[in-house]
């Protein structure tokens, strides 16, 4: 019996090892034959424009936008949104954007934001989903039965770019699937030598003029933030789509 639970305790112990070990070299397959989702995003941009109280994102002079998802170069090897650079937000979250960029005009004149995605389809969600769905990299990616901040026009994914239009480093890479992509495995990877005091330093930064404006980082990924605490947007917003 003590042979067996001592056993059970090593595979434990293994199996949290690996789990450890692994997870920053996870890379999602890619498909064989990559996909372009263009009736579901026109589909969503033509309901999204429906909506008097959600707003294209444009207008905000030390942002650029430059979504993965509109192209091919993302985790999934699909273009999740056809192409079409166009970004979309609730006019609640299209204010804090604003607020956002004026701070960082204000103590870093010669940086500008690069938003990697705001708001999301449902059906785009389901997509990304899909690239992970039974993995164990799959809490990364919201449910759409739950539904991503995304969906509800009140997330974005953001990072920095620096006076010559490079972008500040963060350590890893926007959707980084690693321990260390947010604030949550930081300090292990600083100790481990994963990260430098420069990269967190610059995660710091991202993070407090986010802040400032009332965005909340989502401890996972140093490059997403909500508009407001996840619970309240799920009660008082809604999609533009029905899923
Ligand atoms: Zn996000």
């Amino acid at each position: 019996m003590f042979r067996i639970i001592g056993k059970l305790f090593f595979v434990f112990l293994a199996f949290n090892s690996f789990a450890q070990d692994t997870l920053p070299l996870f890379v999602p397959v890619k498909p064989e034959k990559p996909l372009m989702f263009c009736s579901a995003q026109k589909e969503w941009i033509a309901a999204v424009e429906q909506r008097e109280d959600w707003v294209e994102v444009k207008g905000i002079s030390n942002l650029v936008i430059q979504m993965p998802y509109a192209t091919f170069d993302n985790f999934t090897g699909h273009n999740v949104y056809c192409g079409i650079q166009r970004a979309f937000l609730h006019k609640d979250g299209m204010q804090k954007l604003r607020w956002a960029a004026n701070s960082l005009k204000k103590q870093e004149p010669n940086y500008k934001f690069i938003l990697f995605d705001a708001g999301r389809s449902n059906q785009a969600q389901e997509v990304l989903r899909t690239a992970v769905r039974g993995t164990p990299w799959q809490h990364f990616v919201s449910s759409p039965a739950r539904g991503s901040i995304h969906a509800y026009g009140m997330a974005v994914d953001v990072g920095l770019l620096n006076e010559n239009n490079e972008l500040v480093d963060m350590g890893l890479p926007f959707d980084s699937f690693a321990f260390y992509a947010g604030k949550k495995g930081e300090q292990q990877a600083l100790e481990q030598g994963l990260l430098t005091e420069t990269q967190v330093k610059n995660r710091e930064f991202l993070r407090s003029i986010m802040r400032q404006s009332g965005w909340i980082n989502l401890p996972s990924e140093w490059w997403h933030f909500n508009a407001a605490p996840a619970d309240s947007i799920r009660a008082k917003y809604t999609q533009p789509l029905p899923f």
